[in-house]
């Protein structure tokens, strides 16, 4: 077996038998790592909590033929204030969740592992409130499934635009956007967000243009995966 070293963010941990566990971790050079801790759940282990979700980790591992083999794990990142508030480790938990789900295995995506490491030290010091929003079309973007936003996905007509088809990944005019209304400030963020002015969008504070993204964003990557995300299920009670 051969040794490699990386940088990783721990997205989701399994049970394996009594006192091992499988670690999903998006590595900086290697894409998604699935990895066994052996003995992590023994009172003595040498990793500790090192290899829970949201840790960011310098890792030692064995490359093994379907899981690899963790063999030394570092902190690098806890993300501390994100885990003691419920607001922000609701928003991590969907970013980890959408990243593992969409992540591809033994597949090299340094911008992915850059744009997660960075909008979690975004959440982590400011928690702009269109973050997950900005994330998740900055995700699907990265993906290759860019939203359309310039002519409706119907009819491929331009001007201006009255509605946004999550299934259909994109803007609708005038006369498609039947019951699939959004307003204009909406239709912006989305643009924004994917169009590198992500700083700008983040500025936005408080209006209904973030609930109305956010929930388009959740649509759009729920089509996406195909299934809905376990965290937004499960926190249905937050809103
Ligand atoms: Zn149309």
């Amino acid at each position: 077996m051969t040794l490699y070293r990386d940088s990783a963010l721990v997205l989701r941990t399994w049970r394996l038998g009594e006192s091992d566990r499988i670690v999903s971790m998006l590595g900086e050079k290697s894409g998604k790592i699935r990895a066994v801790v052996k003995g992590v759940r023994k009172t003595k282990s040498r990793f500790g909590s090192r290899l829970e979700p949201l840790s960011l980790v310098s890792l030692l591992c064995w490359k093994g033929r379907e899981l690899d083999v963790v063999s030394q794990a570092e902190t690098i990142e806890l993300f501390k204030q994100t885990r003691e508030d419920l607001d922000r480790l609701y928003k991590a938990n969907v970013i980890l969740e959408a990243t593992e789900q969409i992540a591809q295995d033994g597949y090299s995506d340094p911008e992915l592992f850059n744009l997660v490491v960075r909008v979690l030290r975004v959440l982590e010091a400011d928690n702009p409130k269109m973050l997950l929003s900005s994330f998740i079309w900055k995700l699907l973007a990265l993906q290759g499934y860019r939203p359309q936003m310039s002519v409706c996905v119907n009819c491929g007509s331009a001007g201006a635009m009255a509605g946004f088809d999550p299934a259909a990944g994109g803007v609708l005019c005038e006369e498609h956007a039947n019951g699939k209304r959004v307003s204009t400030e909406a239709i912006k963020a989305i643009s924004g967000s994917v169009g590198g002015q992500l700083a700008q969008i983040l500025r936005i504070e408080s209006s209904p243009v973030i609930s109305e993204t956010e929930l388009l964003a959740l649509q759009a990557l729920e089509v996406v995966l195909e299934r809905s995300l376990r965290t937004v299920r499960s926190s249905i009670v937050r809103h």
